[in-house]
């Protein structure tokens, strides 16, 4: 197996495959760019089917940790740990203590939070180790709210860029995924009158937004046919590939996932369908937001500057309009801009 010249590699600075035999943790922390300040980044726990696709999915993190953290004019280069194993089975406290001791080992090139299949009460665990964990209970907390509430921004500014209107009522959106992110932001689209239409694996989910914000479930694999107004993936990353994008009926994809394009060349796809697509690291940076306000934490001073998310996207929309080039790829450019602007 290759390692540097994966495409996913890309640029990276360091890469950590930690193994404690104690605990029994295999993790993988990749620090893709310290040139705006430590990386930060969450840690994911996913039982991958291979290591090679747990180092794959932790580079795309943290190279997207990069670029988001530019993109939201953020101090923070880009980082992301992953954790090899079940997080519903797998997790003990000595796990989490031997990860905290390899962050130490980085003294602070990287600085952790959770991510999917990671609690705040996880991350309590590491800081018994080390202070390089941010997102904790009683500093910034849950970075999930504010994640939700920045997409539901960045859902305004497509809906005012592509049918300039300013309101989401009577608007159509299928929300894939209602776990931490996906609830909160059925909730802000419910309260502003848009109709929801869900899908999740874990029925319990389903069925409290189905009760609380009168949405309609769908199956697992009928949410990529629905007629909807707009598509919000906010599950796992990959859902815009060749099986699925033929498929979708919306006008605009804008949710929380991560690496929502399963390659590059599907922006291009949805760009020729008249799909207007929110980048994911441009629509999903609340929570990370939420975490630079870490010391000294301020609600109303967060939610701010997650406003800005909507100027932003807005950016990126009328640039593409103008260019005739992929909102990612304007994403891209804008963010390398950022970064050559800084280093320089
Ligand atoms: P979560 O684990 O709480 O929620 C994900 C939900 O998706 C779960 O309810 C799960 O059951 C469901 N799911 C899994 N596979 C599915 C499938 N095939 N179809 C439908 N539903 C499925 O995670 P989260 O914190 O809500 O994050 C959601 C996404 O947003 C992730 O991709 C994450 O990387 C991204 N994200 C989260 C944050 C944050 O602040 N939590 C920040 C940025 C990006």
């Amino acid at each position: 197996m290759t390692v540097f010249n994966l495409d996913a590699f890309n640029e990276h600075e360091q890469v950590v495959f930690c193994n404690d035999e104690k605990s029994g943790l295999k993790a993988i922390i990749c620090i893709h760019s310290t040139a705006l300040g430590p990386a930060v980044g969450g840690c994911r726990m996913w039982e991958y089917a291979s290591d090679e696709e747990a180092l794959i999915d932790a580079l795309r993190l943290s190279r997207g940790m990069t670029y988001k953290n530019a993109m939201a004019g953020l101090p923070f280069g880009g980082g992301k740990g992953v954790i090899l194993g079940d997080s519903k089975t797998m997790k003990t406290e000595q796990l989490f203590k031997a990860y905290g001791r390899f962050l130490n080992h980085l003294n602070g090139r990287y600085v952790t939070a959770e991510d999917v299949g990671i609690t705040t009460a996880d991350m309590a665990i590491v800081h018994t180790e080390s202070d390089y964990v941010a997102g904790l209970e009683g500093k910034s907390g849950d970075p999930s709210p504010l994640t939700a509430y920045g997409v539901y921004k960045g859902i305004k500014a497509a809906v005012q860029h592509k049918f300039a209107r300013d309101s989401l009522a009577g608007t159509t959106i299928s929300v894939q995924g209602v776990g931490h992110v996906g609830y909160y932001l059925c909730r802000y689209l419910h309260e502003e009158g848009a109709k929801l239409i869900v899908s999740d694996i874990n029925q319990a989910s389903i069925d409290k937004v189905v009760e609380e914000f009168n949405a309609i479930a769908v199956g697992i694999d009928e949410i990529y046919d629905q007629d909807v107004d707009i598509y919000a993936p906010c599950a796992l990353g990959a859902t815009i590939n060749d099986q699925t994008i033929n498929r979708l009926q919306c006008s605009i994809v804008a949710g929380a996932a991560n690496n929502q394009l399963a390659e590059d060349r599907h922006g291009t796809e949805l760009m020729k369908k008249g799909i207007l697509y929110a980048p994911d690291y441009v629509i999903n940076a609340g929570g990370i937001i939420n975490i630079s306000f870490e010391e000294n934490y301020s609600l109303e001073n967060a939610m701010k500057k997650v406003d800005e998310i909507y100027d932003t996207l807005t950016e990126v929309f009328e640039t593409s309009a103008r260019e005739g080039n992929t909102t990612n790829q304007i994403a891209d450019q804008l963010a390398r801009e950022r970064i050559d602007r800084a280093t320089r």
